[in-house]
């Protein structure tokens, strides 16, 4: 009935089905979630107010083909990303910028050092904090180490679970700074919020006549593989499956579970008009949560209350209701997805699209490219 079959409808299973379908594919959509969208999806709380279920998502992209294949199912609400750090009750711009110095040190001070900076970096560039490390001058120095030490250090330590020593100094040296007084966290020509939300966007990209979606759906109760063939409801299936979940899973993790953080939202409605007075507080030397996001300044949403998200890390077990969110990028873990990868590659007609798939970080405008790019390989080649 289907000639393709895509499990996961999140960026990269949405932009896939689309693209086969406008080929003249038929194609299925299976996804295990009650809802499109994937870690995307976005919904109105019970008090009205759009939240993002699994974290806040910013759009922000210098891939102009990413924006503009986008734009194609939404209207854009612009909005130039901001996030600032709670230290110590005093909140202060991050990554760290000219305007932070103000703020962290006196006028004198900040001044001079101001002036140092900009003659030896140019204005307008993003230093990384090893090269700060590595100037004669003690003062400029002492900005790496504050940044390292107020910024940087807590927050990563809670993030990953790492102690200090755990902490690659190649990720710590590449931590900004930035000489300029612009206060966007993002500095892509392109950035904002799907203007009615991204599963409206999702939606749209979903609704055409050659493709079926089924939420609720555990792929693995339709699908398995055997040898090197694909079995869709206990027939043979030779048509392209593109599969975005997790890849460990479709082995039953027979090589042991890929690791991965994973964190827990705690979602609270305040029936005040503003909480923070920001989109994103970070907090970077306190607490057990590593910030909050109160969703009416991602969205610009006029509401006379406001909901807050408070974001906790922990390691993912695979237990029950768990979520994968953030791959663990090294050595080892990188070897045991090469083993699994290489049990896909028997199988000619199944590809690895998405984070979970890659076991690797993207950002929305890069999943959405890869996806462009597998999908026109398909094409291609098929
Ligand atoms: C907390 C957080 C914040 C982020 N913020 C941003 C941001 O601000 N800006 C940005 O550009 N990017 C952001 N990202 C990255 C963004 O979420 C990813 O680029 C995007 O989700 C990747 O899409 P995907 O389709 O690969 O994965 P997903 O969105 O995870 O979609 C995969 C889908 O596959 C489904 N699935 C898995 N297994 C099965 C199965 N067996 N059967 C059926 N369905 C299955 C899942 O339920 C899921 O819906 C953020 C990520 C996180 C974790």
């Amino acid at each position: 009935m289907f000639d393709s079959v895509i499990i996961g409808a999140g960026v990269a299973g949405s932009v896939a089905a689309r693209e086969l379908a406008e080929s003249g594919r038929s194609v299925l959509v299976l996804e295990q979630r009650d809802h499109i969208g994937g870690n995307c999806y976005d919904e109105p709380d019970e008090h009205g107010i759009l939240i993002h279920k699994y974290g806040p998502h910013i759009f922000h992209t210098k891939e102009k083909k990413a924006y503009d294949y986008l734009s194609r199912f939404t209207d854009w609400y612009a909005f130039g990303h901001e996030v600032v750090a709670n230290v110590y009750g005093k909140l202060i711009p991050v990554p760290f910028n000219l305007n932070t110095l103000h703020m962290v040190y006196e006028k004198e001070k900040a001044d001079t050092l101001e002036k140092k900076l900009i003659e030896t970096f140019g204005m307008g560039s993003r230093v990384p904090i090893l090269k700060l490390r590595e100037q004669e001058d003690p003062e400029i120095r002492q900005i790496a180490d504050y940044v390292y030490e107020n910024i940087f250090l807590h927050y990563t330590m809670k993030q990953w679970g790492q102690t200090p020593e755990e902490i690659d100094p190649a990720v710590t040296g590449r931590v900004p700074v930035v000489i300029s007084y612009d206060n966007r966290y993002f500095q892509e020509p392109w950035q904002g919020m799907p203007l009615h939300g991204y599963t409206p966007m999702f939606e749209k990209m979903l609704d055409h006549p050659k493709i079926r979606v089924e939420t609720g759906v555990d792929a693995r109760s339709r699908i398995r593989f055997e040898e090197d063939q694909v079995i869709l409801d206990g027939e043979p299936f030779c048509g392209e499956v593109i599969y975005t979940g997790p890849v460990d899973e479709l082995f039953n993790c027979c090589f042991g579970r890929l690791p991965y953080r994973s964190l827990r939202f705690d979602f609270e409605y305040l029936d005040q008009k503003d909480y923070q007075g920001h989109s994103v507080v970070n907090y970077t030397v306190s607490e057990d949560f590593t910030r909050i996001t109160e969703f009416k300044y991602l969205t610009g949403q006029k509401a006379p209350g406001t909901t807050i998200v408070r974001e906790y890390p922990f390691a993912y077990t695979g237990a029950e209701g768990e979520i994968p969110y953030y791959s663990i990028a090294n050595e080892a873990n990188q070897a045991l997805y090469e083993k699994y990868r290489a049990l896909t590659e028997k199988i000619p007609n199944v590809w690895l699209l998405g984070r979970l798939a890659e076991y690797k970080y993207y950002n929305i405008d890069a999943m959405v490219m890869k996806a462009l790019e597998l999908t026109e390989k398909i094409k291609q080649e098929v």
